[in-house]
């Protein structure tokens, strides 16, 4: 019964609670926090600042351990994985975007889109093609050698997008991806997640504080104070 049910979650939050010791007093993050996360659609996880979303995203994500209740990936409980075990889980099925794109300074735009395919030890050759495929996906072969300096925000973070779907990841973990782009620049962000999503059945999973991401996605899960205030799907 309940391996049917984690089956069709891509990934389940169970009763979540993160408690973080600062000095004498404890922060509770998260408390008792269910949700589901469907296959090859686009979740946001929204709320005011200090609500847990990031918490929960780097419990989904096995960055992060909760303090009780059980992370699922597919009929997995990954929280009681080792932390070899979770590294492993992460480079093979997970991929990430970050507010602040999170490129190599010294790598051209090819190679961090190459790293995690380095990291899981791809062949050179099999590995160009995959990154100059990625480069084409997101619009940025005439870049491919250009530093992240030489880049704008939004050009860095199509390399950041490219560099989480190069290795055909389940899910790609998105934690405030439009937070430091301009409008015109968020849409084309928001675009290249939802044809992840549409042409490639990733799973995205997005904190977001970004009107425009909360009508794009399909899921809306909404935080106050570390507990699910409301839930709602767009389509
Ligand atoms: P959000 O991403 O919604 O802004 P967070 O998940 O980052 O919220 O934080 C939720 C709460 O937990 C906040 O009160 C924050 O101050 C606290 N918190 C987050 N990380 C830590 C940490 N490492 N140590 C102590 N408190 C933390
Ligand atoms: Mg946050």
């Amino acid at each position: 019964m309940i391996v049917h049910e984690q089956i069709k979650a891509m990934m389940r939050a169970e009763n979540l609670t993160r408690t973080y010791k600062r000095e004498q007093v404890d922060v509770h993050a998260l408390k008792g926090v269910t949700l589901d996360i469907a296959p090859a659609e686009m979740t946001a996880i929204i709320g005011r600042s200090g609500s847990g979303k990031t918490t929960m995203m780097n419990l989904l994500a096995g960055l992060d351990r909760p303090t009780s209740g059980e992370v699922w990936f597919k009929d997995q409980a990954i929280n009681h994985l080792s932390e070899p075990e979770l590294l492993r889980l992460r480079q093979e099925h997970f991929g990430f975007v970050f507010q602040t794109f999170g490129l190599l300074p010294l790598l051209n735009a090819a190679e961090n889109i190459g790293v995690p395919l380095r990291m899981r030890r791809m062949a050179r050759t099999e590995r160009e093609q995959r990154v100059m495929d990625a480069l084409d996906w997101v619009g940025l072969t005439k870049r491919a050698k250009h530093r992240p300096y030489e880049l704008s925000g939004g050009e860095q973070q199509r390399v950041a997008i490219a560099r989480a779907l190069v290795a055909q990841p389940d899910v790609i973990f998105a934690d405030e991806p439009t937070g430091q782009l301009d409008t015109a620049t968020r849409d084309k962000i928001i675009n290249l997640l939802r044809r992840s999503v549409i042409e490639r059945k990733v799973t995205v999973v997005i904190v977001t504080h970004d009107p425009q991401v909360m009508r794009e996605a399909d899921r809306v899960y909404e935080l106050r104070d570390g507990a699910l205030l409301d839930q709602r799907r767009n389509r």
